[in-house]
């Protein structure tokens, strides 16, 4: 288990009132021209949308290296912070396991079979993600993580990123970096 030691300090917020009740996940949020709200130069802040997203949808990330005007992270209202709207998920995991894509951190089974990894050498393979709070489960021969931030299980039963994946995520902040703009 790793303390990967970022913080963030709150910028801003900036609201815009609109009728429209679910904005999907082609970045409509993410435009002033299609009623959103545009980010907040990329380079040095991490934009969160806080919005409905709609069809079931928590959240959805960028991958370090896209376009800085769709940068950031979008999370579904009701899964923003701590929120009984939200249910299992309304403790506010949605943001950590969004911010960790937007560090570079795939999901833990690597979105494939059991021979797509996550590139990272200490979460175990697995070929599917997990849901609710599983406990100890077995995928391609190894005991799953589930209780990792990267896995779908519910805000309550994940509770950590692996030393690897910290790693990953700092590494972003070297020479050449995906995020290295931010490093002040
Ligand atoms: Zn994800």
């Amino acid at each position: 288990m790793a303390d990967v030691e970022i913080t963030f300090a709150l910028a801003g917020i900036n609201r815009r009132t609109s009728s429209k009740t679910s904005w999907g996940t082609r970045d409509a949020m993410k435009y002033a021209k299609r009623g959103g709200i545009d980010a907040t130069d990329a380079a040095n802040n991490l934009n969160i949308w806080v919005c409905e997203i709609g069809g079931g949808i928590l959240g959805y990330a960028q991958f370090p290296g896209g376009k800085s005007a769709t940068d950031g992270i979008v999370i579904g209202t009701d899964y923003f912070g701590e929120n009984t709207a939200g249910g299992i998920y309304g403790d506010g995991r949605t943001a950590t396991h969004e911010v960790g894509h937007w560090l570079n951190l795939r999901h833990i089974w690597g979105d494939g079979g059991c021979s797509v990894d996550d590139y990272v050498s200490d979460t175990p393979i697995s070929d599917r993600p997990n849901y609710l709070c599983p406990g100890s489960i077995e995928h391609c021969g190894t005991t799953d993580m589930t209780m990792n931030y990267m896995d779908y299980v519910q805000d309550d039963c994940m509770y950590m990123f692996s030393v690897g994946q910290n790693d990953r995520m700092r590494t972003l902040f070297g020479n050449n970096g995906g995020r290295e703009s931010f490093v002040p």
